[in-house]
C-alpha cells in the first residue's frame, strides 16, 4: 500500500490505546494498523502549510515568509503571556486573535518525562496532552482567555519545569506522580488575577499510547539528511513514530514535508 501527502500533525482519538491518524488530501491512514509492519518513508518535496508553495520549511510547517506574516505563527502562540486580544490590541490579525485568545484556556500539569506546566485551549484537551506524550495530566485553572493562562504559566514555571525531555518521554523512563498533590502545592503561586479560576475537583487523566516496544537509545530521523528510511513500526507516542531499530520520527517536526509512505 502506498500513501502520499504533506505531513501535518497526526489527528488523535483518545482510547485504550489512543488512535492515531495521518490525514492526507486523498488518503486517510489509521497509523495504529501499521504496528509490526515494515514502513518506508520517502521525502519528496516541501509544501508550505499556508501558501502551498514548494518552499523550504522554516518552522511549524510554514515557509519563512508565511512564518513571519500569518497570525497562526505569532509570538503569543508560543508565549501565551504576550496575548493582547483581551485589550483589543492587534498583533497580526485582531479578528483571528480574538477568536483564538478569547476562548476558555486551561493551565495544566502533564507528566511526560517529569512534571511540567503548560497552556492550551480547553477544546484541545486531551489532544494537547496526547501530542506531548504525557501518560498523566491534570488541569490547574480554567480561565476565560489566553493571557490569564499565560501569566499563570509564567508564575508556576518558577516552581515546576515547562519542558519535556523527548528522549526520556520516548524511552518511557517515567514515574507516576500524584498530580493532585502537585496542584495543591502549586496553588499558592497562581497570580491574583487567576486565583478565582482554580480547579480543585478535577482528577488525573491517564493516557495509554500504542507502543509494543520502547526504544533504548532513540535516534531522530532527519529527512533532509536521510530522505529515504525503512523500518518496522513498534509504537506511536506523542507525535513520534517509533521503529524497531531505535529510529524515531517526529511527525510534528516535519510538518510541510511531502512524503510517500509505503507499507509492506
Ligand atoms: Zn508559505
Amino acid at each position: 500500500m502506498n500513501y502520499e501527502g504533506v505531513l501535518k500533525k497526526m489527528q488523535t482519538e483518545n482510547g485504550s490505546p489512543i488512535q492515531y491518524y495521518l490525514v492526507f488530501e486523498n488518503d486517510f491512514l489509521n497509523v495504529n494498523q501499521l504496528l509490526d509492519k515494515k514502513v518506508a518513508i520517502n521525502f519528496l518535496r516541501y509544501q508550505c502549510l499556508n501558501c502551498g508553495l514548494q518552499k523550504k520549511i522554516y518552522r511549524q510547517g510554514f515557509c519563512y515568509d508565511c512564518f513571519f506574516k500569518i497570525p497562526q505563527a505569532a509570538d503569543w502562540v508560543i508565549s501565551p503571556e504576550k496575548s493582547k486580544a483581551h485589550l483589543d490590541i492587534e498583533e497580526r490579525d485582531l479578528e483571528f486573535e480574538k477568536r483564538v485568545q478569547l476562548e476558555p484556556h486551561v493551565v495544566y500539569l502533564a507528566n511526560s518525562s517529569s512534571v511540567k506546566v503548560g497552556v492550551t485551549r480547553k477544546s484541545q484537551i486531551p489532544t494537547r496532552w496526547i501530542d506531548q506524550g504525557a501518560h498523566e495530566a491534570i488541569e490547574i485553572v480554567e480561565v476565560p482567555n489566553r493571557y490569564l493562562a499565560g501569566i499563570t504559566e509564567v508564575a508556576l514555571k518558577d516552581h515546576v519545569s515547562d519542558k519535556t525531555n523527548w528522549r526520556t518521554m520516548l524511552k518511557n523512563d517515567i514515574k507516576d506522580e500524584n498530580l493532585v498533590e502537585w496542584r495543591t502545592k502549586l496553588r499558592q503561586y497562581i497570580p491574583k488575577e487567576a486565583a478565582e479560576y482554580y480547579l480543585e475537583n478535577n482528577s488525573e487523566t491517564n493516557l495509554q499510547f500504542p507502543v509494543l516496544k520502547y526504544p533504548e537509545k532513540p535516534k531522530s530521523l532527519n529527512l533532509e539528511k536521510t530522505p529515504f528510511y525503512e523500518g518496522v513500526l513498534k509504537g506511536i507516542k506523542a507525535q513520534y513514530l517509533i521503529f524497531e531499530d531505535n529510529t524515531v520520527f517526529n511527525i510534528r517536526g516535519n510538518e510541510g514535508y511531502v512524503v510517500s509512505i509505503t507499507v509492506n
